[in-house]
């Protein structure tokens, strides 16, 4: 096997991804001829171009379409079970997915319903490909801690497969601080705790996100490599980094894959996960993330199964599982001759 086959074949875990975020261009196609929506596409060919990541402005645009054309909680079944099975696609075993509910709530959909479409989704795609999701809720930080109690109303009311609450959405203008009751509360709620920081803000964010959250994951955290004392308090509380090295190309957060700093994170000691994020957005997927760190920076095959482990060892799975996972993993590996 050469190396793209190699990391084609490596046993993955993705950690950080939205739901939306990987909505394929076909299915908005269909949604928003279902819904009979005004668009500025005519044809699927159409749709592949509006994807196509051009600044930031441009990806909310996109965002807010897909968001715009989801019409009814069913669909969510659909988009969920087809990120799964382009997972699968890249050998990826389990999957923790972002879904944030207020978005749609806003439009008239359900909480409850979607969650049963999304969980419907995940069902299937284990049965079909063997592959194992659990959902995240992103409580979006630009509606305020308000919001996010409520969405912790919701969640109290229908979990199923959630594990865990997180904050996307503009980092600047929404620092995590009011959020430390909402925080506190999720943890009571028994739910793991995650938020994006340090992707568009500087390591303040991150800061916050630590000592007012008490996360145990950080999205993105690409500023905290500017301060050292970050980076040591980040490896004393455990605390794992899940990167996103094409989305942040694409965002502009950092000008080439050259200068991303995971390899500073890695050294330092630091648990680092790689992810896709908003795998249609940004046209990325998982084999093609590794394939990046490989040709980019130089990741050979040891390394990038060590972030497999990583991801698994970081995850929000209970320990069994995370074991025979584990385990999964090596004899997948073992089988590949790597030497
Ligand atoms: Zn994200």
């Amino acid at each position: 096997m050469n190396v793209t086959e190699l990391i084609k074949a490596l046993a993955k875990v993705e950690q950080h991804v939205h739901i939306v975020g990987s909505v394929r261009p076909e299915t908005l196609f269909c949604f928003a001829n279902q819904a009979d929506i005004e668009m500025p596409f005519k044809t699927v060919e159409e749709v592949h171009e509006f994807f196509r990541f051009r600044d930031f402005p441009h990806f909310i645009s996109v965002y807010t379409m897909v968001v715009n054309c989801i019409t009814e909680e069913s669909q969510f079944e659909r988009i969920t079970y087809e990120m799964l099975e382009g997972d699968a696609r890249n050998n990826v075993h389990y999957v923790e997915a972002s879904f944030s509910p207020a978005d749609h709530v806003f439009k008239d959909l359900e909480y409850n319903r979607m969650l049963k479409a999304i969980n419907n989704g995940i069902r299937r795609a284990q049965a079909d490909f063997g592959i194992k999701c659990n959902i995240r809720i992103d409580l979006v930080r630009n509606y305020g801690p308000e919001i996010g109690m409520e969405v912790l109303n919701w969640i109290e009311g229908e979990n199923d497969n959630v594990v865990s609450i997180d904050i996307g959405g503009s980092e600047h203008k929404y620092p995590p601080k009011p959020f430390e009751q909402v925080y506190s509360r999720a943890n009571e709620m028994g739910l793991h705790l995650v938020a994006h920081a340090g992707e568009a803000a500087g390591p303040q964010s991150v800061w916050d996100a630590v000592k007012y959250l008490n996360v145990e994951h950080i999205g993105h955290g690409l500023a905290a490599v500017n301060d050292n004392m970050l980076m040591e308090y980040l490896l004393k509380r455990g605390i794992t980094v899940e990167m996103c090295p094409t989305s942040n190309i694409k965002t502009g957060a950092i000008s080439s894959l050259e200068r991303h700093p995971i390899r500073t994170f890695l050294r330092k000691g630091l648990k680092v996960t790689v992810n896709t994020d908003d795998p249609s957005m940004f046209g990325t997927s998982m084999n093609d993330e590794y394939l990046q760190l490989h040709s980019k920076l130089n990741f050979t095959i040891p390394e990038l199964f060590s972030l497999s482990l990583d991801a698994v060892d970081s995850s929000f799975l209970p320990e069994k599982l995370k074991m025979s996972i584990r385990e999964t993993f090596m004899k997948e590996y073992h089988n590949l001759e790597i030497e």
